[in-house]
């Protein structure tokens, strides 16, 4: 019995407050499924689901036989299940943190460091840069998600500071006209991009304020009298100002790309990439890091001679922000994110009705699995027993193990797996 290298885990809720509300949320949701016992109470956010060994939230070991009670407990004792490249290049860690994410208000515009920046500034401002890890981030909708992401393509910004009076109130005269002038010479784009967000985040307080003020009083206006404010983003400007009245963030929205992705659709955050996600479901998967430089809606410090440096200025449209997933070529049923960093991929598993046997495919890399539809039997070549998946199952899988699937519902099965593809 010493040999249960594939369990199933119990794992952390956290419950902040921008986080959906009750059984509306996708955590809760997944929660209940995993386990009908759970008791949802219908006044509390449940914004994050935490599958990893991160000290905040390391998930409960769900097999009695097993006598460490975490998950990081268990690694510890057990690195080999790591498998031997992720065990060689992560010192013995887990080195992502996969997570399910219910977003019912904004959470803050921000970027991440790459890891040398994030050394150095651990060595400058520990208080504000706990760690010094580089930050990467995955988002894959789950619902129809929304968010925002890199600099928008500079004809639309050009746009924007020509019909929002406001907006070019605070980047200024100067700066706007740089960028008419720049458009089309891409090196010059960037240098003239990163000084008018360079101005808009320095821009004083008192020209913040008023401009911010007339900007949201004449879109209610419009609102109201059933015009069209589509031109200068009206609708989101008001959701986001409701949220974060007076906040810098609600200009933004004028620098940022508006990402809307369908189910199963991913953003790659990698570093210096502004972003912010405003509202839906998403599986997330992450280097394990809490480095990050905010830029709007929020109430915490903002960095902002730090953010203005750091950021990457290459405008691109939307679509160029969608990060592909590939099909594997071993197995027709997964689709593959693999995105440019050691630290984690993600896989998509779509069984479909008709398939009512499919192996999880080995890998050499621990990983953590999470059913999201469907349920089945599950076993493994190394343990003789086997046990059920349903919705918001959750499944530790140690490196170069199996897992062979029975499916019982009559819908087929979607999972998704975080592992490192080193
Ligand atoms: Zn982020």
């Amino acid at each position: 019995m010493g040999d249960i290298r594939v369990f199933p885990l119990s794992c952390a809720v956290q419950k902040y407050a921008w986080g959906k509300v009750g059984l509306d949320s996708e955590v809760a949701k997944l929660v209940a499924g995993d386990d009908p016992q759970a008791i949802i109470e219908q006044d509390q956010h449940y914004a994050e689901l935490w599958m990893g060994t991160h000290p905040k939230g390391d998930a409960v070991i769900k097999d009695n036989r097993i006598p460490q009670r975490t998950l990081g407990q268990w690694i510890a004792e057990h690195p080999v299940c790591l498998g031997s490249k992720v065990k060689a290049t992560f010192h013995g860690q887990l080195p992502f943190l996969f997570k399910v994410l219910s977003v019912n208000t904004a959470l803050s515009i921000q970027a991440h460091p790459n890891k040398e920046l994030a050394v150095q500034l651990h060595a400058q401002f520990p208080e504000h840069y706990p760690d010094n890890n580089h930050k990467p981030e995955m988002a894959i909708a789950l619902t129809r998600f929304e968010g925002l992401c890199g600099f928008r393509p500079v004809e639309e910004i050009i746009t924007f500071l020509n019909t929002v009076p406001e907006f070019h109130a605070l980047v200024g005269n100067e700066a706007s006209d740089e960028l008419q002038g720049a458009a089309g010479d891409l090196r010059r784009v960037a240098q003239v991009l990163k000084m008018c967000f360079t101005r808009m985040m320095n821009c004083e307080k008192k020209v913040l304020v008023d401009q911010h003020n007339m900007l949201v009083k004449r879109v209610t206006e419009d609102e109201e009298a059933g015009r069209d404010t589509s031109g200068c983003q009206g609708k989101l400007l008001l959701r986001l100002n409701s949220q974060y009245p007076g906040d810098i963030g609600c200009f933004s929205i004028y620098f940022l790309n508006h990402m809307i992705l369908q189910p199963g659709q991913a953003m790659f955050l990698g570093a210096s990439e502004p972003h912010a996600y405003l509202s839906g479901d998403c599986i997330e998967c992450m280097a394990c890091s809490d480095n990050t430089v905010r830029a709007g809606l929020t109430p915490k410090y903002i960095d902002v001679n730090t953010l203005c440096e750091m950021l990457n200025y290459t405008p691109s449209p939307p679509s160029a922000k969608i990060f592909p997933c590939t099909q594997d070529s071993s197995d027709p049923h997964t689709f593959i994110y693999d995105p440019p960093v050691p630290d984690f991929a993600v896989m998509r598993i779509e069984v479909p009705a008709n398939v009512k046997e499919h192996t999880i495919q080995p890998v050499d890399s621990a990983g953590i699995l999470l059913v999201i539809s469907g349920e089945a039997t599950a076993s493994t070549p190394s343990c003789p027993s086997d046990w059920t998946l349903r919705r918001g199952s959750v499944i530790f899988i140690s490196a170069n193990e199996s897992v062979r699937l029975h499916v019982t519902s009559t819908c087929g099965m979607t999972m998704y797996r975080a592992c490192c593809l080193l």
